[in-house]
């Protein structure tokens, strides 16, 4: 499912060499020829580099995938060759992940400005209601995170209208692909150590990526702070994955010692790692609403705590950028400044001229809900659609969403490559960057950058989301 939403056009087939003639060109024309057995040698090569160093997702078409491990992989869908990307824009995103990092922790600590940012939003959404009960609870007992870890991936787009470089999000919860991210830059620059000659492209401006080593040693680190030698790092994941724990069997086979000690199948844990339970489909029960309470009450590290959770919501991301608000969190002016510099225009729905203007110029607008992992957003058409019927209903119905500026990036033509198959579009793409964070009491142990993620899809797709079938993954090289 996920390959088949992405249009198929303009096939290259990798071992047909279908030449890929312009109309009107005659398919024996030599260059055009030439380009598509290029394009089918790197394809080929490229593909087989995907088997061998594990740059590989569970094929959905494969039913066993999910549950026998090793059986039913394919290659992740990628870009053929890394997308330009400015050094200077890139210098610009790199030096904002320390400052998000900082920014997450200061208002993570302000408990009253969370609840109240969220106060509206909590009446019409039951997700979010959920995780500020969570939350209610910690406050009320006064529970303190000593130990705070945040692996965190801001995300980008560059704006073409007003050649800016623009957040699109800041992810606070199962940051994704920093694994398979940092494969694709190793493939790009095997590539293009192989064929650059050719295209004139040079593989060291391919910025080095290790965001997976780094993270991992962001969940060290933490595991050290713990200092309990026998504790273990519990990874929190979606049913059908193997090796680490269910939010339901955590309820089953956890508990929590007198101390604060989380125990989960008569191990102790120090870190949680939540690659689960960012969305509404991971709380299927109440089995699950236990397992987070329970493992938010113990004294293990929680990456992310509820805190660090509620700060990445979308809403708070447009509390964040009103006016004064930064200067509560942050004394550094150059840093608040560096980041109202990449905050689209981001309005809460109460506004209702903005509301209007949405309405009349739906296309101008993105409307956001409080949910993550794509394709939750509402674009165009739908927008006004659902904004004239949410102004009608009565009640605070609104107040789930947000809405922002849309954000329109230059296309360019890329060859992408799912299942095998390579066909060239129009794509845009959305740059990710890492940034870990750990702190235990005054001691900020970590705050980096940490590597990159670059995403393309074809521009006529509203939404992102490797995973939710829409873009590819890519790298990108320094123009
Ligand atoms: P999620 O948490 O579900 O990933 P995002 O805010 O990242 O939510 O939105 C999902 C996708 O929608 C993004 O990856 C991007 O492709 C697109 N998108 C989001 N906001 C904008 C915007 N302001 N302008 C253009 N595209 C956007
Ligand atoms: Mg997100
Ligand atoms: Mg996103």
């Amino acid at each position: 499912a996920a390959a088949s939403r992405v249009p198929q056009r303009r096939r290259v087939a990798s071992r047909a060499m279908s030449a890929e003639a312009p109309p009107g060109v005659a398919p024996a024309d030599e260059p055009a020829g030439r380009k598509a057995a290029a394009v089918a040698e790197m394809v080929e090569e490229a593909t087989v580099w995907c088997a061998v160093h594990g740059l590989v997702v569970g094929d959905r078409a494969q039913p066993r995938s999910g549950t026998v491990p090793g059986v039913g992989l394919v290659h992740a869908p990628f870009s053929l060759l890394p997308t330009h990307f400015p050094a200077s824009f890139w210098k610009q995103a790199c030096e904002l992940a320390p400052i998000f990092n900082d920014l997450v922790d200061r208002v993570s600590l302000d408990g009253k400005f969370l609840q109240d940012s969220l106060s509206k939003t909590k009446q019409v959404d039951d997700f979010t209601s959920r995780l500020l009960d969570i939350h209610t609870k910690m406050m009320e007992v006064n529970k303190k995170e000593d130990i705070r870890l945040g692996l965190h991936r801001s995300d980008y787009m560059l704006d073409s209208e007003t050649n800016s470089l623009l957040q699109i999000e800041l992810n606070t919860i199962s940051s994704s692909f920093p694994g398979l991210g940092s494969l694709v830059s190793e493939l790009h620059r095997t590539l293009i150590n192989r064929y650059g000659k050719a295209l004139g492209l040079d593989s060291k401006r391919i910025p080095q990526n290790w965001a997976a080593t780094q993270f991992a040693e962001a969940l060290g680190r933490a595991w050290a702070e713990f200092n309990n030698k026998s504790a273990v790092i519990m990874m929190v994941v979606q049913p059908e994955e193997r090796n680490m724990k269910t939010l339901a069997q955590v309820e089953a086979e956890g508990q929590i010692l007198p101390d604060g000690t989380l125990v989960v199948d008569g191990q102790t844990v120090s870190v949680v790692y939540f690659r689960a339970g960012y969305s509404p489909n991971d709380y299927p029960s109440e089995v699950e609403w236990g397992a987070r309470l329970l493992m938010e009450q113990s004294s293990a590290i929680k990456c992310p705590s509820i805190s660090y959770h509620l700060v990445g919501t979308k809403k708070i991301q447009q509390e964040l950028a009103k006016p004064n608000v930064l200067e509560r969190f942050l004394d550094n002016k150059e840093d608040i400044a560096k980041l109202q510099k990449c905050f689209a225009g981001l309005w809460s729905l109460d506004n209702e001229e903005i509301v209007k203007s949405a309405i009349e110029k739906p296309d101008l607008f993105v409307l956001k809900p409080q949910r993550e992992g794509g394709g939750n957003n509402i674009y165009g058409h739908d927008l006004r659609e659902t904004l004239v019927r949410l102004q009608k209903e009565q009640g605070e119905a609104l107040a789930a969403y947000i809405l922002m500026q849309r954000i329109f990036p230059r296309a360019s033509l890329t060859h992408l490559v799912q299942g095998g198959v390579c066909f060239e579009d129009l794509t845009i793409s959305e740059l990710g960057i890492y940034g870990a964070y750990l702190r235990n009491k005054d001691k900020v142990v970590m705050n980096n950058q940490c590597g990159y993620l670059m995403r393309t899809k074809v521009s006529s797709s509203n939404e992102g989301g490797v995973a939710a079938g829409f873009a590819v993954l890519d790298s990108i090289l320094l123009t």
